[in-house]
């Protein structure tokens, strides 16, 4: 009972260690702040300083990705899916090169575990420390990295 006591009372005395964000950059006028966005005057979308190696939207290398599926293998929360890229018929005589696989990452199902990242022999993932990622369709644009 004691060490709880204690607690309670350090603790009640000791200054929040949350970001306050976005209480801290409530502007007193929405109406005005929203006027402002329109001129360019204010951000929608402050900066906020984030911890560093802060595990935040995903982002993906499409370029260097070789589509050998391993990230969607381990992702917990299947929020990786396969995507084939057909390519144009080969000239006469040419060998048919073969479709191009690589991926989409859906991120209302990614719990930023990381363990894509860790697993990809291509290094084409890596978290950003973007994480305003709310949205009203989990399929919009900004929902959908590839
Ligand atoms: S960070 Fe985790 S949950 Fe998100 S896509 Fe990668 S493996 Fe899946
Ligand atoms: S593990 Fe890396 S290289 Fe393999 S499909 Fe995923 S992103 Fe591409």
């Amino acid at each position: 009972m004691l060490p709880m006591l204690k607690e309670i009372l350090t603790q009640s005395v000791k200054k929040p260690v949350t970001n306050l964000f976005p209480a801290a950059r409530l502007p007193k006028s929405i109406t005005g702040f929203l006027e402002d966005v329109g001129r360019g005057k204010a951000n929608l979308i402050p900066p906020v300083e984030t911890p560093e190696h802060m595990r935040g939207k995903l982002s993906y290398k499409r370029n260097i990705c070789n589509g050998c599926g391993l990230c969607m293998k381990v992702c917990p929360s299947h929020a990786i899916e396969q995507v084939v890229y057909p390519v144009p018929p080969a000239k006469e005589g040419e060998e048919q090169p073969r479709a191009q696989k690589r991926i989409r990452i859906y991120v209302g199902n990614c719990i930023f575990c990381g363990q894509c990242i860790d697993i990809c022999p291509k290094e084409a993932i890596s978290q950003t420390s973007e994480f305003l990622l709310a949205a009203e369709d989990r399929f919009a644009e900004s929902q959908i990295i590839e």
